[in-house]
């Protein structure tokens, strides 16, 4: 079988209508197609959006422009989300599971691993876990921001083939599809350059926060981790029976930039501190790639981003091909000072406290 584990995410726009109530029209007939789905065998897990929205239907604020609020409307809205997908599913003789998931849970190793153990033994007991982000509990810097990327990173941690993102509109267009007329949809992507990102506009909704870029970006990680992503609209009717029988429909299909990674591997990358590399030399790539090396100052030629001590960064050869990933000892101030230095140079400029390797070969994983 093609599809053996796929990640769906549905955006708060498809899944509530207007009146932020719960569109039950909607989720009947995307429960029924994924109930088809599993019929065939395929692990479905599904990341859904419409908790903030789905708590202004029975908790109304006169001014909601503060996080609490938002936290509080998804506190309510959670459970009106799950108790209708928990129906739905129900008529189909299929369990489901609440997971609610905070961007500590990828970062933490622990907790990485327990989520997947948890998330492992669901599937194979035939639940369908249902996630969202635990924005209860979730402050700025452990959000995940949208849950575009959640489902991404998600889609790595359990080593999905697809991530399916469904939305508004069909696909990535050349430009707002909903103002420009002429805007085209781009059937296939095989490469994410910056020419590609300019042309992502649109599928944002009051309600919700992921637009098209989110969309796009998501997809750089999944493409980054050996896993194909489609853009679709929900609203297409049969849009994921179409998808995973290969029959022609709209949609955008990003192909993966590299193999399936390893576990170990998908946890580095969601580890790496966004724009941070280490550039290295023609020298070091081989000893790196197949001889199992530590990366050592000398063979660094340029260090990118600003980055602390423990922090995860990427691994990257003279060309710009990415090599590795991994966790520096030094920060990107001090590996700046000892890059292409031999190690009793770098050795004077630090002294006590010097470590030999600028990333041990314990804290690297290779692509
Ligand atoms: N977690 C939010 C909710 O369920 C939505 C996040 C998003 O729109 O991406 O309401």
């Amino acid at each position: 079988m093609k599809f053996k584990t796929i990640v769906i995410k549905v955006g708060t726009a498809l899944v509530t209508k207007e009146n932020n109530s719960l569109d039950t029209d909607f989720l009947k007939s995307f429960v029924k197609q994924i109930a088809e789905l599993k019929k065939s065998g395929a692990k479905v897990l599904i990341v859904t959006s419409g908790a903030v929205a789905s708590g202004r239907s029975e908790l109304v604020f006169k001014r909601e422009d503060n996080i609490p609020c938002k936290q509080a409307l998804a506190a309510v809205g959670q459970g009106i989300l799950m108790n209708v997908y928990r129906n739905l599913f129900s008529r189909h003789n299929i369990a489901t599971a609440q997971v609610l998931l905070t961007n500590l849970d990828f970062k933490n190793r622990e907790s990485f691993i327990n989520t997947r153990n948890t998330l492992d033994l669901l599937m194979r007991f035939d639940v369908i876990p249902i996630i969202n982000e635990n924005d209860v509990t979730a402050y700025a810097e452990i959000k995940f921001g949208d849950n575009d990327n959640l489902s991404a990173k998600l889609a790595a941690m359990v080593g999905a083939d697809s991530l399916i993102i469904l939305t508004t509109v069909k696909g990535f267009y050349t430009d707002d599809p909903t103002k420009n007329p002429k805007a085209e949809l781009i059937r296939e992507i095989r490469n994410i350059d910056a020419g590609l990102k300019k042309f992502a506009k649109g599928a944002e909704s009051k309600k919700s926060l992921g637009g098209m870029a989110s969309k796009l970006a998501a997809a750089e990680f999944t493409a980054r981790s050996g896993i194909k992503t489609y853009i679709a609209a929900g609203t297409d009717e049969n849009i994921l029976r179409k998808i995973i029988s290969g029959e022609k429909c709209d949609c955008t299909v990003i192909y993966p930039s590299t193999e399936k990674h390893t576990s170990r591997q998908n946890w580095f990358k969601s580890q790496v501190k966004s724009g941070c590399a280490i550039i290295v030399n023609e020298c070091t790539v081989a000893p790196l790639k197949t001889g199992g090396k530590s990366l050592l100052p000398v063979g660094i030629i340029d260090v990118r981003g600003k980055f602390s001590r423990g922090d995860f960064v990427e691994i990257i050869g003279p060309h710009g091909k990415l090599l590795g990933l991994g966790q520096s000892n030094y920060s990107s101030n001090d590996l700046g000072k000892i890059k292409g230095c031999k190690t009793p140079d770098a050795c004077k400029i630090f002294g006590v406290g010097f470590e030999e390797e600028a990333i041990h070969r314990d804290n690297m994983v290779i692509l």
